[in-house]
């Protein structure tokens, strides 16, 4: 990988005091490939709020660049508006900028419906102060009515201030290079660096795909299931086929990579070893 392409690592808020530990250890680990920034999850309807906030503290203690996500749906205009000045008075300069999904039987949506109103909203209350990052579908977001429908959204929230997009995993790399070029045609032209989900444990990535409607092709599912628990044999191919998508997407003309690391370094630190940073 060259360095003119720039690279972050996602993370969430761990729960216990053990996690917080093992996360510095992680974030020491992966510090050493200088990433643009580490981004930070943020629980919809405010549930790991000051979990997120202590985090993203830490990662500028640190001295390194961090990203809060900030998910709108369940909050109200005063909360968004206390937690943004609060980021800005501690110099934060970056937000990925989400709806987000209400958990069932989580009360009412709130003030905001979806991430355009939450980029508008951030614009008015802070200028340029923050760049603003949001979430893009190559494989489409499964409550879109339609592609076509996903793309016209999208494009609403990069005229509403986005700077750039990170996208939902996949392991397809044409979706991506279609989106691209689906994206463009429709005159969005802000960088969209795909996320990439390392593959550690079959069982979550079948969890975690069902639920945001990511896709793992036929041939990679079969020959994951037939591991059964094997996780050495998981994690091997995970890493040939993870690594190949890299390779692929960077050739094509990917502007970066995001990697979700369920707070994990080696498997995000493996991948990078391998395209050569
Ligand atoms: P939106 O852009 O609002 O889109 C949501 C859906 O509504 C789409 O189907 C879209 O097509 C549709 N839509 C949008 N505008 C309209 C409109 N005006 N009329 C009709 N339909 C419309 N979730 C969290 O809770 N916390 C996180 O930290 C988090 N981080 C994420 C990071 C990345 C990089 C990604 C890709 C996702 C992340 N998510 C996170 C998940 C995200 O919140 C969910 O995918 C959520 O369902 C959609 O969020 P969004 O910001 O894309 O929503």
């Amino acid at each position: 990988m060259t360095n003119s392409k720039l690279f972050s690592f996602e993370f969430f808020p761990p729960q216990t005091p053990e996690g917080v530990e093992k996360l510095i250890a992680t974030r020491k680990q992966l510090a050493m490939l200088k990433p643009e920034f580490f981004s930070v999850t943020f629980g919809a309807g405010g549930s790991t709020q000051g979990r997120t906030l202590e985090i993203i503290r830490q990662i500028k203690a640190e001295g390194h660049s961090a990203a809060p996500h900030l998910s709108c749906v369940g909050s109200t205009r005063e909360n968004i508006r206390t937690i943004l000045n609060t980021y800005k008075d501690m110099g934060i300069k970056r937000i990925v900028a989400l709806r987000g999904d209400l958990p069932s039987g989580m009360g009412s949506i709130g003030e905001f419906q979806y991430a355009n109103e939450l980029v508008s909203f951030i614009r008015v209350q802070t200028g340029e102060h923050f760049h603003i990052e949001v979430a893009a579908y190559p494989e489409f977001h499964p409550q879109a009515s339609s592609p076509r429908e996903d793309l016209a959204n999208f494009k609403r929230k990069v005229m509403a201030g986005a700077n750039s997009a990170i996208t939902q995993y996949f392991y397809n790399a044409d979706a991506y290079f279609r989106f691209i070029e689906e994206a463009r045609k429709f005159g969005v032209t802000v960088p969209i660096v795909p996320g990439i989900m390392p593959i550690v444990k079959f069982s979550q990535l079948a969890r975690f795909s069902d639920a945001c409607g990511a896709e793992i092709p036929r041939w990679m599912r079969k020959t994951l299931e037939s591991y059964g628990d094997d996780n050495t044999s998981v994690q091997a191919f995970g890493l040939d086929v993870v690594t190949q998508l890299c390779e692929k997407l960077l050739a094509g003309g990917a502007p970066g990579l995001h990697f979700y690391t369920l707070n994990q370094a080696g498997p995000s630190l493996e991948i990078c070893r391998r395209l050569g940073l």
